[in-house]
């Protein structure tokens, strides 16, 4: 890469690299990659190492930490090359777009080195061990705890709902370090192997039969300073960053992830000519018209994400601003497959067609994208106070100490 490469000239080279090194698929109908499957993640792995080697991992990660320090024009210029060869897009989330970036925002130069580097190469997949079985939405109200005994953190707890913790090597862990100072104050974000002896960890069944998600139960896991992220109580800053990339990513729009075909086929967008087409109601005015309701949705969502990430970066709008484009991805996806499953109809639960089988399927699943990377009633309170400015939402909790704060009992 030269210093002076423009976006087409790394795209021309990109593509011929592309086509020497990584598998073609059909952007169509790309291979499957189930997530709750280990072969995916060594697939994965396998691809990344490729593109490390090839000098395309890592695209707008700097260089320093094994990125090549490129502005998001040439990360999308890759994605658009890339559509049709086999990526390891399971890694963007939470690995790269979450994980790495908020490293890169808020962890000491050697934590940096040694997991973004590793991440790139492919030898690393970090998670978030964030949520805890009494709750997801109160992040700052989490209660495993993390002591200090000698020179080493001992933490004690539960956590839930981590995507791919199965897989992972490292787990972005939030803790609480101090029970005497209002919750926000008195967290640490941790570092934590998830192979630790301490950690054991179990698959949760989704109603689709995923066994993606994981759940963990901390017992005695001992760590030391250098596994923590920022500073010790300032944890809450760390979590705000990691929320704040969360959200980017889950409405689509960080520069941080590498790829953005469809993953085995799960994100595929809804192909309505060919539902009307199979369903015999390609002349059907009504399905023409909630078709093109949600083309317009989705034509939107696209164009939203481009307007919020410049506008942030222009200080035109501030970084809370990238909820705006996470709700409004959540409503899309929601509006796309209630039309698709309305114009399956029957077909959706029984029948022959596969595309209208998978609608059906695909169904059973979509409110977690109201639900991922916090709810959407949680994205409409941070556009309401901190985008907007509207009075913040009265919290009992607020400035009390947390060992004093009213937990579930009766008044
Ligand atoms: C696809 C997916 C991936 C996930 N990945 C991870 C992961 O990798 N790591 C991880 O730690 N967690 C993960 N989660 C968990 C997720 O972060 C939580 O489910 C989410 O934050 C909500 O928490 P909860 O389920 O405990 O619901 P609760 O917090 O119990 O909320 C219940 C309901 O009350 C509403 N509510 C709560 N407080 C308010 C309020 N103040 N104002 C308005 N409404 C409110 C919520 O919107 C929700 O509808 C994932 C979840 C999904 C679906």
């Amino acid at each position: 890469m030269t210093p002076t490469e423009s976006v087409a000239e790394f795209a021309r080279r990109a593509g011929a690299w592309l086509a020497d090194n990584m598998p073609g698929i059909d952007p169509a109908s790309p291979p499957a990659a189930p997530r709750d499957d280990e072969r995916s993640w060594r697939r994965a792995r396998e691809l990344q190492k490729r593109l490390y080697a090839g000098g395309f991992a890592g695209i707008c990660f700097p260089r320093e930490y094994g990125g090549l320090g490129l502005d998001y024009e040439y990360q999308r210029a890759f994605d658009e090359a890339s559509l049709r060869y086999e990526m390891p897009l399971i890694l963007n989330t939470p690995t790269f777009t979450i994980c790495c970036a908020t490293l890169l925002d808020t962890g000491s130069e050697e934590q940096k080195k040694q997991h973004i580097a590793a991440a790139l190469r492919g030898d690393e997949v970090l998670v978030q061990l964030l949520s805890e079985p009494s709750g997801g939405s109160d992040l700052a109200g989490v209660i495993t705890r993390a002591e200090r005994q000698g020179d080493r953190w001992v933490i004690n707890g539960a956590k839930t709902w981590s995507t791919s913790a199965f897989a992972a090597d490292y787990g972005l862990c939030l803790a609480r370090t101090d029970w005497d100072v209002p919750k926000h104050d008195g967290l640490t974000m941790f570092l934590v192997p998830i192979s630790h002896p301490g950690i054991t960890l179990r698959r949760i069944t989704q109603v689709n039969g995923s066994t993606e998600f994981c759940e963990e139960f901390l017992d005695g896991v001992d760590v030391g300073d250098d596994a923590v992220v920022g500073e010790v109580n300032a944890g809450w800053a760390v979590a705000s960053r990691q929320l704040y990339h969360e959200r980017r990513a889950v409405g689509q729009g960080s520069e941080f992830a590498s790829g953005s075909g469809s993953e085995g086929g799960h994100t595929t967008p809804v192909d309505y000519a060919d539902l009307a087409e199979k369903t015999g109601q390609a002349d059907s005015d009504r399905v023409k018209e909630m078709a093109g309701r949600a083309l317009v949705h989705r034509a939107v969502a696209e164009q939203l994400i481009d307007h919020v990430y410049r506008s942030v970066r222009d200080g035109t709008l501030p970084p809370a601003a990238g909820t705006l484009i996470r709700l409004f991805h959540a409503e899309t996806v929601a509006l796309e497959i209630d039309t698709a499953l309305s114009i399956a109809g029957a077909a959706g639960v029984v029948g022959q067609y596969g595309e209208g089988l998978q609608t059906g399927f695909r169904y059973l699943s979509r409110q977690s994208v109201a639900i991922g990377g916090g709810t959407t009633e949680m994205a409409r309170n941070v556009i309401g106070e901190r985008v907007l400015n509207f009075p913040r939402e009265y919290a009992a909790d607020r400035g009390v100490p947390f060992n004093q704060v009213r937990h579930g009992q009766e008044r």
